[in-house]
């Protein structure tokens, strides 16, 4: 279906399962859900192709969430990524993906490409697309289920009758907060700004990551830099700051983010200036709660599912896509059941990776472990497998096992746990 044709596609009365934003959640949701026989309609406010503020990174971890989407031969006709060269304090270490169940490679693609790509895919399974169209309500019968989805578009208002609601609208989840979600902010969130830049690198096979991240000025900020490279002759260029309620990240992106593409520029060859910045706030490692009722639940960014010390969050939207699919099987009420699931699932590695995030705010930390550590190349693989949770519960060596036990070490002293 094209987008001029999805543009003008009717508003359904009705649909089995209702899913509310096409980014990659809800795409995946809606691909997986019309596979599997339902009824389903794939709601975005926006009209597609439509950007969004990312870096456009692919972790292995998202990889192989695509693969077993089913999306293997797009894969291979996008780059392949083989790990990160990580910078800083005048040393470079190319870190190749670590072993791992996710595969070895990862990859990047615009988002703006990326997202259409995925929302088609979903169509090609069954899905009914109904874009440039807002979820503005959800009606609720005194049991809390939620029986009708008020939708705009333009001056038009409908009701569209649901089973059941998979809510993928993002970070800011208009939606799930009318739905009850909040957003607790004392443990660490993200701050990140993108841009784009033509290069002549950009086929290179490593992602670019700066740990040390200076302004003009040559003060050291606590955040990092990244340059992606997309294989279309242009790279991806962004900065990102871990922040918490006590310790508000205070940096200006923009100023930081131009320093950063000139610091790059001769490494990377760019051969223009970075065009189109964009920055957004990253709600991440579960800090939200109220992600599920009687009949729906909060996927990808809308639940917080963002890797707490990378911000990476595409493979975690595609993840819970497949999750909350699976278990709409399996439950009659979601209102435990989701968000135990997701504890499951995320809550050791979110909880301990949000406590390492928060110290990583604190000035001082960055530079005290950066220095020593970047030189070490066996200390930034456990880094890269770490930070990119490339680690799972098959995983029985002595940093996946000691990963484990922090995380459930740190969920025990916990006050408020992961989606919750
Ligand atoms: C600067 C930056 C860099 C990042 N870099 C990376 C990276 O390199 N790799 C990575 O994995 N992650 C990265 N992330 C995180 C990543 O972008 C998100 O985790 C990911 O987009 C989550 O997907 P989603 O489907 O949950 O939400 P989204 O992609 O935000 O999709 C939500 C959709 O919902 C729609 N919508 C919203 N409200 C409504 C409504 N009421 N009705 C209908 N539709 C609605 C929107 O139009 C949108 O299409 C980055 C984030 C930022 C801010």
């Amino acid at each position: 279906m094209t987008s001029a044709t999805s543009r003008r596609a009717a508003i359904p009365d009705s649909a089995d399962i209702l899913v509310v934003g096409a980014g990659p959640a809800g795409s995946a949701a809606a691909a997986h859900a019309a596979a599997g026989g339902a009824a389903t309609v794939l709601l975005d406010a926006a009209e597609f192709p439509r950007d969004k503020t990312c870096g456009d990174g692919l972790t292995p971890r998202a990889v192989s969430a695509l693969r077993t989407l089913g999306m293997t031969e797009y894969l291979d006709t996008r780059p392949r990524i083989r790990g990160l060269a990580l910078h800083g304090w005048g040393a470079v270490q190319q870190v190749p993906w670590p072993a791992s169940q996710f595969g070895p490679f990862g990859s990047a693609v615009a988002r703006t490409e990326f997202d259409d790509d995925l929302r088609r895919f979903a169509l090609g399974r069954g899905a009914h697309m109904v874009s440039g169209t807002k979820a503005i309500d959800a009606e609720r019968d005194s049991s809390g289920t939620i029986t009708a989805v008020t939708v705009q578009r333009g001056a038009q208002r409908t009701r569209i009758r649901v089973g059941q609601v998979i809510v993928a609208d993002g970070v800011k989840s208009s939606l799930g907060k009318q739905l009850g979600r909040q957003w607790h902010r004392d443990t660490a969130y993200g701050v990140a700004g993108r841009s784009y830049a033509d290069s002549q690198l950009s086929d290179a096979e490593w992602m670019g990551s700066h740990l040390e991240l200076r302004d003009a000025q040559g003060e050291l900020l606590p955040g990092y830099g990244w340059v992606f490279p997309l294989g279309d002759g242009t790279v991806n260029v962004g900065v990102g700051a871990l922040a918490t309620a006590q310790r508000p990240a205070s940096m200006a992106l923009r100023p930081v983010l131009e320093h950063y593409a000139q610091m790059v520029t001769d490494q990377w060859q760019l051969t223009s200036g970075p065009t189109r910045i964009t920055s957004a706030l990253l709600p991440m490692g579960g800090a939200v709660s109220g992600v599920s009722g009687r009949n729906w639940m909060l996927i990808g960014d809308a639940a917080a599912c963002v890797n707490p010390l990378n911000g990476e969050g595409i493979d975690y939207a595609l993840e819970t896509g497949r999750m909350a699919v699976d278990l709409l099987a399996d439950s009659r009420d979601h209102t435990l059941t989701w968000p135990a699931l997701l504890q499951r699932e995320y809550g050791g590695a979110f909880a301990a990776a949000r406590r390492a995030a928060g110290l990583l705010t604190m000035p001082q930390t960055v530079p005290l472990l950066g220095r020593p550590g970047i030189r070490s190349a066996a200390l930034m693989d456990v880094v890269v497998r770490v930070m990119g949770n490339l680690l799972t519960g098959e995983d029985t060596d002595l940093i996946a096992r000691a990963w484990r036990s922090a995380g459930s070490v740190v969920s025990r002293f916990e006050t408020r746990p992961p989606f919750s």
